[in-house]
Formats: C-alpha cells, sequence, structure tokens
C-alpha cells in the first residue's frame, strides 16, 4: 500500500475557481465543483449566443437549436446510446418519477412487484411507492451483503416473474459500493422485469455504457458529473420510452393541438415540454467533454486510489468505524464512536474541510445499519493527498475534543 504522500493527484484543482483557496473539499457526491470549461460554456451560452431552441426562424435560434442537440448528442454518445433515446429532465429524481409515472403506473397492476434494494436514495424509493400505492404493486428490498454491497445472490433467489420492475444504484451515494450492472441486469431479465439504474454517483466515476450493461432505462444528474443544476438524463429503450404516454403537457411536446385532440410529438420531445433548460444543455455538454478529455477510467483509478488511502489512514484512529466495502468507487462513509456525525462535520469545517453529515436521503439504509448518520467524505478529480490529510488532521483533532 503505498502512502498519503505517495498518491499522484490528477492535479486537477486550478481548473476549479470555488475551490482553489486551499478548500478540502470532499462533498463531490452531493454535488461536484464546476471546471472553468463548464462555467465558460454557460457564460457564453447566455452572452453571445443566446435563444431559445426549436422554434425560432431566426438564425440565431437555428444556431442554437444545433447547440442544444449537440448536447443531446454528446449525452447518447457518452452512454453509447442513440440520441432519440435520450430525454432531458431537471435531474435524476425527475427522471425516476417520469418512469414511474408513465412506465410503472400506466404498466402495474394488483399482483405485481416492484424490487428495490437496501441501499437506495429515497429519489430511488419514494416514486416507488407512490407508482405502487396508485397501481395495487408491491415492493421487495434486496438485502445487502456483509460488506455492504447489493446482494445479488440474495435478488437471484428472490425475484419471481411478478417482479415487473428492478431499481437499483450503479453506486451507492453513502457506501461508494459498486453494482455489477450487467449481472443484476441479467437476473431482472431472467423473469422479464425490466431494470432501471439510478447512475447518479456512476457517471462521474466510472465508464458506462448502456449498450454494454443491457439496462432499459438508466439516469443522473448533470451536478454530480461537473455540470450544472437543473439539468439530468433519462436513458430510455427506445421501445419503451415511444410506448409511454407523455409526462406532461405543454409545448413542444405535440404533433398537432386541436380541441377535439391533441397527438404528441415522438420521444424524446414528447416528454420535454416547454422551454428547456437551454444552457444547462450546454454546460453538461462542456463537462461531459472534461471528464472524457481525462478520462473516467484514470478517474476511477484516482478516487480509487484515494479511497484505499482514506480507509487505511481511518482504521488507524480507534474509534472510528468505517462503512462500505474496501473497494468503493470514490466515496467513505464513516463514524466516530460517541461524536454525533453533525459535530464531526462542524469541527472538520473549522480546518476547511468540507462533508457530508446525516443520513444521506438514505434512511432505510441507515435503519439497516442500526445507525441514524454518518459522515461521509466524497472525492473529485480535484481532489489529492492534502485533502486526505487535512481530513486526518481534522478526524484527529475530533477525537481529542471528544476524548
Ligand atoms: N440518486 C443518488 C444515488 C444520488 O446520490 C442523488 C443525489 N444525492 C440522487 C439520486 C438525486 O439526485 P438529484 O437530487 O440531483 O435529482
Amino acid at each position: 500500500m503505498s502512502t498519503i504522500s505517495d498518491t499522484r493527484p490528477l492535479d486537477r484543482l486550478a481548473d476549479f475557481p470555488a475551490i482553489r483557496d486551499g478548500w478540502a473539499y470532499l462533498d463531490t457526491a452531493a454535488t461536484a465543483q464546476k471546471p472553468i470549461a463548464v462555467i465558460d460554456a454557460i457564460a457564453r451560452g447566455y452572452d453571445t449566443t443566446y435563444a431559445t431552441v426549436h422554434r425560432g426562424v431566426y438564425q440565431r435560434s437555428a444556431d442554437m437549436t444545433l447547440a442544444f442537440e449537440a448536447g443531446r448528442k454528446r449525452v447518447a454518445r457518452f452512454l453509447n446510446a442513440d440520441e432519440t433515446e435520450v430525454v432531458f429532465v431537471r435531474g435524476a429524481t425527475e427522471a425516476i418519477n417520469l418512469v414511474a409515472q408513465c412506465w410503472a403506473q400506466e404498466q402495474l397492476k394488483p399482483g405485481d412487484r416492484i424490487l428495490l434494494s437496501q441501499l437506495e436514495h429515497h429519489s430511488n424509493i419514494v416514486p416507488w411507492q407512490m407508482a405502487a400505492e396508485k397501481t395495487g404493486a408491491a415492493i421487495d428490498v434486496v438485502p445487502l451483503t456483509p460488506d455492504h454491497r447489493i446482494d445479488l445472490d440474495a435478488m437471484a433467489a428472490m425475484i419471481t416473474p411478478a417482479h415487473k420492475l428492478v431499481a437499483l444504484g450503479h453506486v451507492s451515494n453513502v457506501l461508494g459500493s459498486v453494482l455489477d450492472a450487467k449481472r443484476a441486469t441479467e437476473i431482472a431479465h431472467s423473469v422479464g422485469a425490466k431494470i432501471l439504474l439510478d447512475g447518479c454517483q456512476a457517471v462521474p466515476r466510472l465508464p458506462v455504457d448502456v449498450a454494454e450493461i443491457g439496462c432499459d432505462f438508466y439516469v443522473f444528474s448533470g451536478h454530480k458529473l461537473y455540470g450544472p443544476t437543473g439539468i439530468g438524463v433519462l436513458w430510455g429503450r427506445a421501445e419503451l420510452l415511444a410506448a409511454m404516454p407523455p409526462y406532461q403537457g405543454g409545448g413542444s411536446m405535440i404533433d398537432r393541438v386541436t380541441f377535439a385532440k391533441t397527438t404528441y410529438a415522438p420521444p424524446p420531445g414528447r416528454f420535454e415540454a416547454g422551454t428547456p433548460h437551454i444552457v444547462g444543455v450546454l454546460g453538461l455538454h462542456a463537462a461531459i467533454d472534461y471528464v472524457d478529455a481525462i478520462g473516467l477510467e484514470a478517474i476511477h483509478t484516482h478516487e480509487t486510489e484515494l479511497v484505499a488511502q482514506t480507509r487505511a489512514a481511518l482504521r488507524g484512529i480507534n474509534s472510528v468505524t468505517l462503512y462500505g466495502p474496501e473497494d468503493a468507487a470514490g466515496i467513505v462513509s464513516f463514524s466516530i464512536q460517541g461524536v454525533h456525525p453533525h459535530d464531526i462535520g462542524t469541527i472538520l469545517d473549522e480546518g476547511h474541510v468540507a462533508i457530508r453529515a446525516g443520513h444521506h436521503c438514505a434512511q432505510p439504509l441507515m435503519d439497516s445499519l442500526g445507525i441514524p448518520a454518518t459522515a461521509r467524505a466524497s472525492f473529485g478529480v480535484y481532489n489529492g493527498p492534502q485533502d486526505i490529510e487535512a481530513l486526518v488532521r481534522g478526524i484527529e483533532r475530533v477525537t481529542r475534543i471528544f476524548g
């Protein structure tokens, strides 16, 4: 095992104006900081090129439409999908609600079942509970292995033909556990169930290829991928999207409107009512270019090394309990005996170390771990050994203060 100071950071800190001041930003799982390339793309979008999309007869609008649709093509290439299968939404939360409303509420009936896992984010639980309530379907929960992964053997043993939908996190936002997405998909498909993967924490940390995985829906938020807030992606298989009714009614999602009857545009337009987050798409495009230029393999290697070194350093502190598997992607959750995670976060903040403390929108996971909250450090391309050193110094201070 190498030491903290051996870690070769990606050296990207200079690209991120908000954290150049020596702040150890360890809350990327909540939201990533923005590189200059993304900030510039957003500024340019509003500054010299701004116009609406899809409707304008003037050149500026036609140009913006091309730029907007280039963003869709870029997302498609990023996921190895077709651009007609890429729906722009506000974020992962809206993407999951869209599938829960337009697929699950349409397809499910009493007796049908939905399969989730114990570690899901609330946004991959609550929309399915709402769909289950409306349709009379029931929810089952795949347990975790002792090292805090979704237990795919247990999933294979418990899934039945009554399960019509499986929804799982590709990477846990609390534990960093990486799902074997291909195997989970095969298990879902073995009984004819569709599978949605929540890729919020995966797309900034791993190469994702939806064709290779074989899943049916894949969702993520732009702001966790170094892009802007307010823009996210629902990728869905063409035939599934084509069979789904619209999500919201309004402009842009129609084919022809009369008071007698309205017909709808084909996907993805059918699911994009109203003026979209035009500049958000430009920012997301720049963010994908940014991470692809570094390379997701390189980012994954970098973050895996930071996780290994953080875990090794924290393991040396007696009162610390670590959660999640050893090979977690970019995220380390921990607790300190006798100290509330909020107090850990507050004391670390005094040393300019930003972590997240709380239930991380995963209360059922906290219940299964038998704790109310954890402290969580999560990494991005700008983090390096200096951040781990600052974190460890802060934690040593916490243990001194609390005796
Ligand atoms: N799923 C996971 C795994 C997440 O980490 C998050 C954000 N914390 C979400 C879903 C929801 O994303 P958003 O709030 O951007 O819609």
